[in-house]
């Protein structure tokens, strides 16, 4: 599909959408949050466990899985994106994805997502688990510092700039489960208020 027919589509939610394609400026912003949250999860384990070799390596590990699990996504869902292999998707994933896949039906983008985003989850958790752990045992301003800030940037400005930033005007939005979720949580909320 080519990037003119794309942004000539109609959305499925009746917004807006850009009448330009993301610049690589644009994608560099939109992927910043999931970088800065591998760095500083990183970080949390060097720190931890006080410069040593094995924080050095557990770091290493973290940030190796935090690149596989971008692949993973570009690998196994994206090529089920309505985006895959233009420039309207915001953070690039999907033009790399074309590198290596072929387009596959969109029907089953619900699905994929729902089967390889948990792959990536345990990213959020395990430095938060980590530095629970060491602040526990052995408290120290800067590691609390630095678990604040992976917090704020990985449970706040991620999600928030995903949502505003790309997936709020998503074609496939009302077949996300990401974003069904959103609208199934705020409808309650209106309900419980009413
Ligand atoms: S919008 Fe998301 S699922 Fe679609 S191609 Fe981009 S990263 Fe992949």
């Amino acid at each position: 599909m080519k990037n003119k027919d794309v942004l000539e589509n109609n959305t499925s939610c009746d917004k807006y959408r850009p009448p330009k394609e993301y610049t690589h400026i644009q994608e560099f912003i939109d992927n910043l949050p999931y970088i800065l949250m591998i760095v500083i999860g990183g970080t949390i384990n060097v720190i931890g466990f006080k410069l040593s070799v094995f924080g050095l390596i557990s770091a290493g590990v973290y940030i190796i899985y935090g690149i596989v699990g971008a692949l993973w996504i570009i690998l196994f869902v994206c090529p089920y994106c309505h985006f895959f292999n233009t420039r309207a998707c915001p953070c690039g994933y999907g033009q790399i994805a074309a590198k290596f896949r072929e387009k596959n039906s969109e029907n089953k983008f619900a699905e994929k997502f729902k089967i390889h985003i948990p792959v990536i989850v345990p990213l959020w958790i395990i430095p938060v688990i980590e530095g629970i752990i060491f602040l526990t045992i052995d408290f120290d301003r800067l590691l609390f510092i630095i678990m604040v800030a992976f917090i704020v940037n990985s449970f706040i400005i991620l999600p928030l700039l995903a949502r505003i930033y790309g997936c709020g005007h998503c074609p496939q939005k009302s077949d996300c489960p990401w974003m069904v979720k959103e609208k199934e949580t705020s409808q309650v909320a209106i309900l419980v208020k009413n």
